[in-house]
């Protein structure tokens, strides 16, 4: 559920699904209903900007990127801290140090799937304390919730468009791409 203002009335609404090209903001009100048409400056969507800002400081640093969403299609945020799997209180930090993540490389598992390098690298989800961290930082954008591929609950971004699960395969896969290709992915 996405809250925004329609400013032409003053009434705050919630929409089911939001998504914006240039000029337009299109929103629906409920699953299968109608599609609006809205001017960019008829709608106030800031509480998606307030979901995605920490409510404080973050105590190590949060990466972010951004991925279309499978259920909406909309750009989600997605935010993760990395940390080294040798040592899960130490973040990484650009230029990652490459032999360390290697060394704790698991070569079975990236040999059985070579699109993904399996470094040794801790995510969201990985590491209790900090995902009690990260939960309490963005309780609008990361919750926890239950996953069918694990079974279990755990720490994970929601997309701040339609709240589907964006889960930690995911951001295991992205961050062992970031990473291989040397990109140093922003902080918030
Ligand atoms: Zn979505």
């Amino acid at each position: 559920m996405i809250h925004f203002i329609d400013k032409k009335t003053g009434q705050a609404k919630t929409a089911h699904l939001i998504r914006e090209d240039e000029n337009y903001i299109y929103v629906r009100f409920g699953k299968g209903k109608p599609e609006y048409k809205y001017s960019r400056k008829r709608i106030d969507i800031k509480d998606i900007e307030e979901m995605r800002t920490p409510l404080y400081r973050p105590p190590f640093p949060v990466y972010k990127y951004f991925r279309e969403c499978y259920n909406c299609g909309n750009g989600t945020m997605m935010l993760t801290y990395m940390t080294y799997k040798d040592n899960p209180n130490e973040s990484l930090i650009y230029p990652y140090d490459m032999n360390r993540l290697l060394s704790k490389q698991e070569i079975f598992l990236h040999l059985m799937n070579p699109k993904i390098e399996y470094y040794g690298v801790n995510i969201l989800g990985d590491n209790e304390a900090y995902d009690k961290i990260m939960l309490e930082m963005f309780p609008y954008k990361i919750k926890r919730k239950f996953s069918q591929t694990i079974q279990t609950e755990y720490a994970m971004n929601i997309c701040e468009h339609c709240g589907a699960k964006q889960g930690k395969n995911y951001v295991y896969e992205a961050v062992n791409r970031f990473i291989k290709d040397k990109i140093n992915i922003p902080v918030v």
